[in-house]
């Protein structure tokens, strides 16, 4: 990887991990899951070892996304130490916060408890050799975003935005959080989800619900690149409900698209 600073923190190395990709959004609902998880099934067929921890303790929904619902981490020996070990789907490991909240049951994390679940996710987890580990952040600022940033050696941070004014005003927020000077965080770029909506049968014709551009201009005004454009896709919702993301689909739109998207975040 060119762009993405290798994991290099001082002391806070995770042995085999290459890279970790913390991937943010001013605000909920805005496809940040959505996208994680099509990036890594993306990132996974391109031939990467790709892990997703997913953080996003007020609506994990990794485990729905990419088919994993219920499941729950075994647990491995390795020295002598005790580790989950991730769950494995479509070539990628995951573990989430909703593994260990019961089915339909509401959990509550506290932020400290929230803290230290998700370190134990990342730190005493097999997670073995992994060229990205790509984290599901819960939406916007926080406590618990700050702690997981500065406990974890965060690589590169991607922010994932739709092209709403308001939304942007949110990300530049979310952006300002990896960049200071205590955390430091380079920003890889932005993600535009929702960028434009196109009928299935009809994919030349696109059309800019949310406005145009958007991204575009907030990421020139901040000096960072816009990764990719995603639209807003009926299919890309319904891969996501039933488990099986849209990207897995070769040679289709949206596979084109999430390849071109990784392709520049690598
Ligand atoms: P977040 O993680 O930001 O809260 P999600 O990824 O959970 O957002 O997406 C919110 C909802 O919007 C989900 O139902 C998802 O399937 C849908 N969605 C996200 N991106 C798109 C898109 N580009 N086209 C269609 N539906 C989308």
């Amino acid at each position: 990887p060119s762009e993405v600073q290798k994991n290099q923190i001082k002391g806070k190395e995770i042995p085999g991990i290459q890279n970790i990709i913390a991937v943010a959004s001013g605000k909920g609902g805005v496809g940040k899951s959505t996208v994680t998880a099509n990036l890594a099934v993306t990132l996974a067929q391109m031939g990467f070892k790709v892990g997703v921890l997913d953080a996003d303790i007020y609506g994990p929904s990794i485990p729905t996304m990419l088919n994993t619902e219920g499941s729950r981490p075994l647990s491995v020996t390795i020295d002598g130490k005790e580790l989950m070990k991730p769950v494995e789907n479509y070539g990628v490991k995951m573990l989430s916060i909703g593994y260990f909240s019961g089915a339909n049951q509401a959990v509550v994390w506290r932020g400290p408890m929230a803290s230290k679940a998700l370190n134990q996710m990342i730190r005493d987890a097999a997670w073995g050799e992994l060229d990205f580990l790509l984290i599901d952040l819960p939406p916007g600022t926080g406590d618990i975003h700050l702690s997981i940033i500065q406990e974890v050696p965060v690589t590169g941070a991607v922010i994932v935005s739709t092209p709403q004014h308001v939304a942007l005003a949110d990300v530049k927020k979310g952006i300002g959080m990896f960049t200071m000077e205590s955390i430091n965080i380079p920003v890889l770029g932005l993600i535009e989800n929702m960028a434009y909506f196109t009928p299935e049968e009809l994919p030349e014709n696109k059309y800019y619900i949310f406005g145009r551009q958007g991204a575009q201009y907030l990421a020139e005004d901040l000096g960072i690149p816009v990764l990719g454009e995603i639209p807003l896709v009926q299919s890309l919702r319904e891969s996501g409900d039933i488990g099986r993301p849209a990207a897995l689909q070769e040679n289709s739109i949206l596979s084109n698209i999430f390849q071109k998207t990784a392709q520049n975040m690598v």
